[in-house]
């Protein structure tokens, strides 16, 4: 199928979607087969369940998010006659951050005032700081071993919530405050992005419900004001939980942002060029003197970087269902349960094991987690 009839047909779907979610279902005729969305003490918005089967798993990926204790790495260094800047280990928050690092990473290699950048590494990080610098009539390398479909952008869930890049404890008060400039930053530049099918970005509404109030009024990552229709309640709470924090959140689905950056930076001008990076050595070798390190985990090895780890997470995607309109976080006791709806598939997550390094998916995990999720859909109901 043409890649545009795909997505004018994905379009279509979305609007059907829409209708469904408004109680038009008699209208939108088939996309449902049992109109479930009657409004009880478990369901207050009326949500459609998640259709939570194995036989209806479409696949199951591990991907290892590049975790640092201490935060990302956002600074340059001089090494030999290369001026480097580094721009990763964003752990579970890359996807989200990505317009705002990217930003700052760029125009610290700007301050060189240089022709030409080479940037290493294809991933979200890579893609977001390529453009901006191409943006700025700055001739562009992209340098990398793994291009699109096959980095862990890829595989990221992705709600924008920048989440799980440090350890609270590990962190200055200065870090925090540049980190809430870049969040804000970086959400504004998923902005122009939003609802439009091309990119992949669009408005859900997003629940984290937990067994217990928080003692604390929430402060969000970023500012509150970046979630709008932001709302705590201990009544009409999703799954009956005993505490629900909503709002509107971003889903950036992937498979669709990220060819449609990187189209962004071919017409931009970037060149893409295969090369995996060994040693530093390989890096002083490159004809620009001017680099940034987007390199993710692989900053590791390359880099001497003991702080980097990865955190697995493996997500089991199923077929889509169009209705289904909201998205949710939900604490277990070995971790937590989430549900992102996409266009192609819902995304089912979520583990977080640190320092393992297997992408083997883990398909007793993947059971346990969709009768969890099964578990959910049934109460919605109930
Ligand atoms: C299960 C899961 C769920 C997630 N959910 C979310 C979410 O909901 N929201 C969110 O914001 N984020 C989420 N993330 C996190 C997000 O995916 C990462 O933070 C982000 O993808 C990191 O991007 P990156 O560009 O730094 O790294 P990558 O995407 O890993 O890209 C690194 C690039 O560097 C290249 N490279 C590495 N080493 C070398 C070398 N030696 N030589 C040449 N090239 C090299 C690689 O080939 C690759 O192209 C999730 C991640 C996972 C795994």
């Amino acid at each position: 199928m043409q890649r545009r009839q795909f997505i004018r047909q994905s379009t279509k779907i979305g609007l059907a979607a829409a209708g469904a979610s408004a109680g038009l279902v008699g209208c939108a005729g088939s996309i449902q087969e049992k109109p479930y969305a009657n409004i009880s003490k478990n369901n207050p918005y009326g949500y459609f369940p998640v259709k939570a089967s194995m036989d209806r798993v479409i696949n199951t990926v591990v991907g290892l998010r590049p975790f640092r204790t201490t935060g990302y790495r956002l600074e340059a260094e001089q090494l030999g006659d290369t001026f480097i800047v580094h721009n990763y280990g964003h752990g579970g928050g890359g996807i989200s951050l990505s317009w705002g690092t990217s930003r700052q990473a760029a125009d610290m290699a700007l301050q060189q005032n240089p022709k030409s950048v080479a940037v290493l590494g294809a991933g979200v990080m890579g893609l977001t700081t390529a453009l901006i610098l191409a943006r700025k009539g700055i001739s562009v390398t992209v340098y990398s071993e793994k291009f699109l479909p096959n980095t862990t952008s890829n595989i990221a869930a992705a709600l924008w919530l920048p989440t799980s890049y440090y350890d609270k404890s590990e962190v200055s008060d200065a870090f925090l405050a540049a980190d809430k400039s870049i969040s804000r930053e970086a959400f504004k530049g998923f902005l122009p992005f939003t609802n439009r099918p091309d990119y992949g970005v669009y408005w859900n509404r997003y629940h984290l419900v937990l067994q217990n109030k928080p003692e604390q009024p929430v402060q969000l990552p970023g500012g509150n004001d970046l979630y709008p229709e932001l709302k705590e309640t201990t009544t009409d709470t999703l799954f009956g939980m005993p505490f629900d924090r909503s709002c509107q959140g971003l889903i950036i689905d992937p498979n669709f942002y990220l060819e449609e950056i990187k189209n962004d930076a071919l017409i931009a001008g970037v060149k893409f060029v295969p090369k995996k990076f060994d040693s530093q050595t390989d890096i002083l070798e490159l004809a620009e003197k001017t680099v940034v390190n987007c390199t993710g985990l692989g900053a590791k090895t390359l880099f001497n970087d003991e702080k980097l780890m990865p955190l697995q997470g493996q997500l089991t995607h199923l077929l889509p269902q169009p209705e289904i309109n909201y998205s949710y976080v939900v604490p277990t006791d070995t971790g937590f349960l989430y549900m992102f709806p996409r266009k192609g598939a819902i995304v089912l997550g979520g583990t977080t094991i640190r320092g393992a390094y297997s992408t083997v998916p883990d398909m007793e995990l993947a059971k346990q987690m969709i009768a969890g999720h099964k578990n959910l859909a049934e109460r919605l109901v109930s």
